[in-house]
């Protein structure tokens, strides 16, 4: 799509990463003047081949420019706002990022564009990905996008015929001051990215910003922190806090969220909650295997999760419940085409993903889950584990899964965590520090084979970054299933 609100105007613009490219084209296309620049050398070189205009911003008169369309990546305000983040505020330039740009082109198209925005700490790309594959299912012309599969500009301009579905990260929204989806989803919010926004207050502030102009909010129900966002869109006295550990924080939370002003320029209409570990009366709601819908307390329709492999634990029904909200806010509400198609949903790879299975010993990538909340439910899923843990760890570390220790057999330390994971872990469950993937999997594989349970689980879920010792956390998961796959061809032992 074409990005004309900068028309005629001159822009900064830095990042020149993926979605830096497309945004600079985009911008370009639409008749704006782009100054792009990138601290690699290289991604400029890259981008002017594209024809994007390359200008050092060090240099530039930043009085000219009407707008810094910022990378998410680039960090806006911690550890420490980059330094054309700074030269934009000295100069009284607005900065914002693609999202942004989205939003404003929709605005200008003035369609009856759907747009579908997904946020939370944990389950986003999941989410998306069911909801896509549900609309395609029921024939649907869809487009996915933002932090999942291509940067949102890349995508069809809104029209009137085309749903979008956009996962957003709070790196996205916090340069998105204008996010106003036809439906918002919160899932859930837990403590992560701490050190790229500040505190849990201003991360919390930047997933409410999600769905806070949402004509509809799907809004999660089950942690404390997204209670207390729901709660404060209700307008009405949060939820008490009885037994909370992080009290102090949530309290904090909830003085910064009920701040009015900016919240209340725009209020929803409508707001339907989900849960994974509650019965709701209203809303979408797990129940043994089944996720019910209810209004009322009355229940009118149920759906069957048991035996769909793809979306397996808790977690997944969370997902599952959201995307059925979505789905019937957007008006498809036969229960049968909808029960099919979370059947058929292929899950994606990364997550809980099923690998092979060599005797009794099953073997899954994980490699996502990169911080503890992500983790706990991956050892909540299954029993005798075998757990390949480690790399970049998070503050908390994986302390807060003590309570899942005992479904651990053994533990595998790799990566930069090793000597503070196998602190935690000491005299509660053995370990081993492995050091690299390939060697947790060969150890792993020969203590699970000699286990004498009948079935052992090889689990990838590292709770922690993956940059210590890989490119990504897919090139993690592709290191693992090299060393798996080497094992289910005979090639290794
Ligand atoms: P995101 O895009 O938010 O990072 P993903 O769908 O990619 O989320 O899943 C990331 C990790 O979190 C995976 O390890 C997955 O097993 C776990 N996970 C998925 N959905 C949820 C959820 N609703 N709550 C907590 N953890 C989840």
């Amino acid at each position: 799509m074409k990005s004309t609100c900068f028309a005629g105007k001159k822009v900064a613009l830095f990042g020149l990463g993926a979605s830096g490219e497309v945004t600079a084209l985009a911008l370009q296309q639409g008749g704006a003047h782009v100054c792009a620049w990138d601290d690699n050398a290289a991604s400029c070189q890259n981008a002017a081949a594209k024809n994007i205009h390359i200008e050092d911003l060090k240099k530039a008169n930043w009085q000219e420019f009407s707008a810094l369309i910022l990378s998410p990546g680039v960090p806006l305000t911690h550890p420490e706002p980059h330094w054309s983040v700074k030269l934009a505020i000295a100069a009284g330039v607005e900065i914002i990022g693609d999202i942004e740009l989205f939003f404003r082109e929709r605005e200008i198209a003035q369609s009856n564009s759907k747009c579908v925005c997904i946020t939370g700490t944990n389950g986003k790309s999941t989410t998306t990905a069911l909801v896509v594959h549900m609309l395609k299912s029921l024939g649907q012309n869809v487009q996915m996008g933002g932090n999942i599969g291509v940067p949102a500009l890349q995508l069809e301009t809104p029209n009137d015929t085309t749903i979008h579905v956009l996962e957003i990260s709070t790196f996205q929204s916090d340069l998105a001051p204008s996010i106003a989806p036809t439906i918002g989803v919160l899932l859930n919010l837990a403590e992560d990215h701490l050190d790229r926004h500040g505190s849990m207050e201003a991360y919390a502030r930047l997933k409410k910003h999600v769905v806070q102009n949402a004509n509809v909010a799907v809004l999660g129900q089950d942690d404390e922190f997204t209670r207390v966002i729901s709660a404060s869109l209700y307008e009405r006295t949060p939820p008490t806090s009885s037994g909370l550990t992080r009290g102090s924080i949530l309290n904090q939370i909830k003085v910064d969220l009920s701040h009015k002003g900016e919240d209340e320029a725009r209020f929803m209409q409508q707001i339907t909650q989900i849960s994974s570990t509650r019965a709701l009366q209203n809303g979408f709601s797990l129940e043994g295997t089944k996720i019910i819908y209810a209004i009322d307390r009355i229940i009118k329709t149920k759906f069957e999760l048991a035996g769909i492999r793809s979306l397996r634990g808790a977690h997944n029904a969370q997902n599952a419940a959201a995307a059925l909200a979505v789905m019937y806010n957007l008006g498809f509400t036969d229960a049968n085409a909808l029960q099919a198609a979370l059947n058929s949903f292929p899950g994606l790879v990364h997550r809980m993903e099923e690998i092979g299975q060599k005797g009794k010993v099953l073997f899954i990538n994980d490699s996502k889950a990169t911080n503890a909340d992500a983790t706990q439910r991956a050892l909540a899923s299954f029993d005798n584990i075998f757990w390949i843990v480690g790399g970049k760890d998070k503050s908390d570390g994986i302390e807060p899964l003590a309570d899942l220790f005992p479904r651990v057999k053994k533990a595998y330390l790799i990566g930069y965590s090793a000597t503070r994971f196998a602190g935690t872990l000491e005299g509660k469950i053995p370990y081993v520090i492995a050091e690299t993937m390939e060697n947790a999997v060969r150890l792993a594989n020969i203590d699970a084979a000699e286990d004498a349970a009948q079935e052992s689980i090889i689990l990838l879920s590292p709770a922690c970054a993956s940059y210590d010792q890989f490119k990504n956390f897919e090139h993690r998961g592709e290191v693992f299933r090299a060393s798996v796959q080497a094992i289910l061809n005979g090639v290794a032992a």
